[in-house]
């Protein structure tokens, strides 16, 4: 093979926020945005790496791919570049590369470009050089990917946006436990229920890689509780353990996680009842919870969740770790447009910039699109 295109979808994280990294339960699905990788094999050892979304080429060579060479880099190229590091780590053979990226996700919005970016490179790359991409070596893929955010990047997200990316198929929902990283697909059938999932991006970005993020200091904060708890990870914990956590702080946050596993568990029913109701309450006690016990939400994305429900939806709540970026609204097709009017308004006269809207819905998974 001398060249590849793979696409990767975004995720929306229809409910189970902040549960990944503390070994509990949620609920992606991948969205028809994503983002699309050219890999083409070099001759020699260099490397380009040129997206649309940005100016400049970055050219390195296969030995700069590094944890050394790494701050050297434009933020951005290490994502790509946290990948080919942890495919030659995992033994990958790799060939001098040009890859060139083109996007239509907003980054830093709660959609997960991160995640797309990661996984089409790794889809493309994999292709170009013959390794297996069936859905049982996908896990493994997701892992590596999760490897390059964490260990390259820097940026401590817990898996779930690689999986959502390599993993969901459509009309289906991707049930996640990680307690053992084990997979399930979920039926999700909104398009035939008259439902659509409308995504109101706030335009307040978060910056995922950033050591002084709201969401590593949630991290730290879980981790502590944890320790306090003498368990490796929250998901451990029962609903008895939270009287033990002295610190009233940690035992929010362990409140949040316990209770959004459970919540988790019964937006699954709700699903498989076809209860919408019910689904969109449990959405909207989702975001209660991140915003009061995690502490996670902002004005725009309470006043997003506030008013979309008020204006017909089923339920919403912030979506993709909170503190800026993105709500989600579940509404019956024929609703969305008041919602978004009624967002819209809203935000105007709050005096927040326009937040703008995408409609989605259960969509396919990473693939190649294409290999010579
Ligand atoms: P999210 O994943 O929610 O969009 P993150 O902070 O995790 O937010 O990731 C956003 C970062 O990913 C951007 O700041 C940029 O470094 C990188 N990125 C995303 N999309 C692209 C793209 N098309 N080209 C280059 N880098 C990108
Ligand atoms: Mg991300």
């Amino acid at each position: 093979m001398t060249s590849a295109t793979a696409r990767a979808p975004g995720r929306v994280n229809l409910i189970g926020d902040h549960t990944d990294y503390n070994g509990g339960l949620c609920l992606p699905f991948a969205i028809p945005l994503g983002t699309t990788t050219t890999a083409r094999a070099r001759g020699d050892d260099r490397v380009r790496v040129r997206s649309t979304a940005y100016d400049d080429v970055w050219t390195g060579r296969l030995g700069d791919l590094t944890l050394g060479a790494r701050d050297g880099m434009p933020a951005w190229v290490r994502y790509v570049a946290g990948v080919l590091w942890a495919a030659r780590a995992d033994g990958w053979r790799l060939p001098g590369l040009d890859l060139l990226i083109d996007s239509d996700l907003p980054s830093g919005a709660g959609l997960s470009s991160s995640a797309a970016l990661e996984c089409s490179v790794a889809v493309a790359v994999a292709a170009l050089v013959d390794r297996p991409l069936d859905p049982g070596s996908r896990p493994g893929l997701a892992e590596l990917c999760r490897r390059a955010e964490n260990d390259f990047v820097g940026a401590p997200t817990g898996g779930l946006d690689q999986l959502a990316s390599l993993l969901s198929t459509e009309d289906h929902g991707l049930l996640v436990d990680f307690a053992d990283t084990s997979t399930r697909q979920v039926p999700l059938p909104l398009r035939e229920a008259g439902l659509v999932v409308l995504v109101i991006d706030t335009g307040t970005s978060h910056d995922l890689a950033d050591a002084s993020s709201g969401y590593a200091q949630r991290r730290a904060e879980c981790d502590a509780a944890a320790a306090a708890l003498g368990l490796p990870r929250l998901g451990l914990a029962w609903a008895d353990d939270l009287s033990r956590l002295t610190d009233e702080v940690q035992q929010a946050r362990a409140r949040h996680v316990l209770s959004e596993s459970t919540r988790v568990e019964d937006a699954v029913a709700a699903v498989a009842d076809a209860d919408w109701e019910r689904l969109g309450s449990v959405l909207t006690a989702s975001h209660a919870s991140l915003a009061r016990d995690f502490a996670a939400s902002t004005d725009e994305l309470d006043l997003a969740v506030a008013t979309a429900v008020e204006a017909g939806a089923l339920g919403a709540r912030l979506t993709g770790g909170g503190f800026g970026g993105s709500a989600i609204a579940l509404a019956p097709r024929e609703r969305v447009d008041a919602v978004r009017l009624a967002v819209g308004t809203a935000f105007a006269a709050e005096g927040h910039a326009a937040p703008s809207f995408v409609e989605v819905l259960p969509s396919a998974g990473a693939a190649v699109l294409d290999q010579a």
